[in-house]
């Protein structure tokens, strides 16, 4: 991306993930928070999931950060509120594609995982990949997630502009606010927007480039289940809690409810991560599995 000009910060894509909804709140009442840090830009606040966020639940009828692909997006007179809102969005701030009026989408996310401030990246963009390797180096607890996606079809709302952040930041309990996790939210969000301001005077592509370990998705698995889908192991304790650290193969994974571990049967070794989200249950997610490499960005 030659210059950012357009930026939206978004919170409250899911209606129960307090941070970025408590974000928005403060910030639409005080401009002086965020304003003259990226003076070069213009700056909109969204709240995404209103409707979602007045019964504090994910959604009112469906994910809204799984209705953004093209094919929701052109459906004709949809019921789910959530697409109806996905298409509002998509006519305000995109349309998703390279006619699209946003340049750059930070959209704040919780997770009950042990994840700290997880920066996820859906594309290869020069400026998300530059200014995420500094703040990786910045923020202890930071890390970056590399979650390649067809954009087209990718569902989710950062996808409507050029690029695009999503910050899940946990562990939060959904439909609770915690400190800490707040105010580092609100500082990694501050340095993205005065990167920003940086890119666009040309001053962070002149920054020498940092070495940063990435996570890329490698495949999702879900819990050990029976033939009526119900759940036959947890999550191991081993793991709980250990997002980003090496599994190898045949070391414990799940355990039964007799108390059996159930191993790894992977090939490789693999840095878990979203381990134990709550709200994944229902998408038969019990982790993300990804793969760490080394790499100058
Ligand atoms: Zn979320």
């Amino acid at each position: 991306m030659s210059s950012i000009k357009t930026i939206v910060i978004s919170g409250g894509t899911h209606g129960n993930e307090l941070t970025g909804i408590k974000l928005f709140e403060k910030w639409s009442s005080h401009k002086e928070c965020y304003a003259d840090r990226c003076p070069s830009a213009s700056i909109a606040l969204v709240h995404t999931n209103i409707e979602a966020s007045k019964i504090c639940r994910r959604y009112a009828d469906i994910d809204l950060n799984r209705s953004f692909s093209n094919k929701l997006l052109a459906l004709n007179a949809p019921n789910a509120y959530e697409i109806r809102r996905a298409q509002e969005l998509n006519q305000k701030y995109g349309p998703k594609g390279p006619q699209t009026k946003t340049d750059l989408i930070i959209d704040v996310h919780n997770t009950e995982a042990n994840m700290g401030l997880c920066l996820i990246l859906s594309t290869r963009d020069p400026f998300t990949m530059r200014a995420s390797a500094e703040l990786v180096c910045e923020f202890s607890t930071a890390h970056i997630y590399y979650q390649p996606e067809e954009r087209g079809e990718s569902p989710y709302f950062g996808t409507i502009a050029k690029a695009d952040i999503c910050l899940e930041v946990g562990p939060q309990n959904h439909g609770t606010i915690r400190a800490d996790l707040f105010e580092q939210t609100e500082k990694i969000v501050i340095r993205y927007l005065e990167l920003a301001e940086e890119w666009n005077r040309g001053v962070l592509q002149q920054k020498p480039k940092k070495k940063v370990s990435v996570f890329t998705q490698y495949k999702d698995i879900d819990y050990p289940r029976d033939p009526q889908k119900n759940i036959l192991a947890m999550i191991h304790q081993n793991i709980q809690g250990k997002d980003y650290l090496e599994v190898k193969p045949g070391m414990p994974m799940f355990r039964t409810f007799d108390g059996k571990d159930v191993p790894y049967s992977g090939e490789r070794s693999v840095w878990p991560i979203f381990i134990h989200e709550g709200s994944y249950y229902e998408k038969h997610i019990a982790m993300s599995l990804t793969l760490k490499t080394e790499e100058e960005w």
